[in-house]
């Protein structure tokens, strides 16, 4: 039974609950402190960048690691990518640094000059005032002085003329190379799309929040010395794999089921809670997982405790860190005790 594509993203994100770098937990911590609703990225030679972000704060962090980040949180919904700008890069090497060159349109030459020009209207040669001025207005294609204004020759205003050729026009051909590796880039532009990264504060705060929580279970469990596994898969009955974000073994061996698990919810209110004391309900049924240990920072009223006190869930609501080693130790001794 395939499951729902919701599901699935989600359990991505549970999935990577666990996976947090120090890079990314520091860098996510950086934005929800910092109060960043919106990433954008600054053009640089290379392409957009966001390392302006962190810069001066001791981050080593390539521009590639911060783009997946980026990219892996947008997937998660923490990010919400939004079309920022696009620029032009080198479709060889990438760079968005550029040269732009003059072409003879006639010959192709780069030897051009740009300046005020006459027309010596007897013979239609076409040169820069400067040059008549220089040869003492002696017309080099024909041989004749320039006499009067308007009569044998006219202003023609500002041209590019080429040396090589002599080809002169009011028009130029413009190439564009890449300045670090000189492909030509206007022929074959590479277009690239830049984007900036809305930052949604609840799903980041929440984020946050569980993966501390997640910190704290794994340094319990250290604390204990208990064989555990992360994000375990159990197959269930149904045929359905299901993840439990920690799975303990207290007397048994990590090849059999396990012990006890604890599942992390990171919700903001009661409604959510309850829906997903459902869900962790389910799961726990139907990989016939004994005991479930909730952990979660909204406090249950009655009638939740009460639910999972009648599906043999034992929610535990943490308000300080140090809560969860307490709770995991409890839990713990009341069930070597019952074994
Ligand atoms: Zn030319
Ligand atoms: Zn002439
Ligand atoms: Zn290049």
């Amino acid at each position: 039974m395939p499951l729902k594509r919701s599901d699935q993203s989600g359990r991505e994100v549970q999935k990577e609950l666990s996976l947090l770098s120090p890079t990314e937990w520091n860098f996510l911590k950086i934005i929800h402190d910092e109060k960043i609703s919106e990433i954008k990225p600054r053009i640089t030679n290379y392409g957009f960048s966001y390392r302006h972000i962190i810069e001066g704060r001791g981050l080593d962090i390539s521009d590639e690691e911060l783009n997946s980040i980026l990219k892996k949180y947008s997937v998660a919904g923490i990010f919400r990518e939004k079309y920022y700008d696009s620029i032009i890069i080198c479709p060889e090497c990438n760079s968005a640094l550029f040269d732009i060159r003059y072409h003879c349109e006639a010959c192709g030459s780069t030897n051009i000059s740009y300046g005020e020009a006459l027309e010596h209207l007897t013979c239609g040669y076409v040169d820069f005032i400067k040059s008549f001025a220089e040869k003492d207005y002696i017309c080099p294609k024909c041989g004749k002085r320039l006499r009067a204004i308007g009569v044998d020759y006219r202003k023609v205003g500002r041209v590019y003329r080429c040396t090589e050729c002599g080809f002169s026009s009011t028009s130029i051909e413009t190439r564009i190379y890449c300045a670090r590796c000189g492909s030509r880039v206007d022929e074959n532009p590479k277009i690239l799309h830049g984007y900036s990264y809305v930052v949604s504060e609840e799903k980041l705060r929440k984020f946050l929040e569980s993966r501390n929580i997640v910190m704290q279970v794994e340094d319990s469990l250290n604390r204990l010395a208990l064989t555990y596994k992360m994000n375990y898969t159990i197959k269930g009955e149904s045929g359905i794999s299901h993840v439990w974000p920690f799975a303990i073994w207290i007397e048994n061996l990590p090849s059999a089921s396990p012990d006890l698990t604890i599942e992390i919810l990171p919700v903001s209110n009661i409604e959510e809670l309850t829906s997903m004391i459902m869900k962790t309900a389910i799961k726990k049924a139907d990989t016939t997982v004994s005991n479930a240990l909730l952990l979660t920072q909204v406090k249950p009223d009655k009638t939740t405790c009460k639910v999972g006190d009648s599906l043999n869930i034992e929610i535990k609501y943490i308000q300080h860190a140090q809560e969860i080693f307490n709770h995991i130790s409890e839990t713990v001794q009341r069930l070597k005790r019952s074994q």
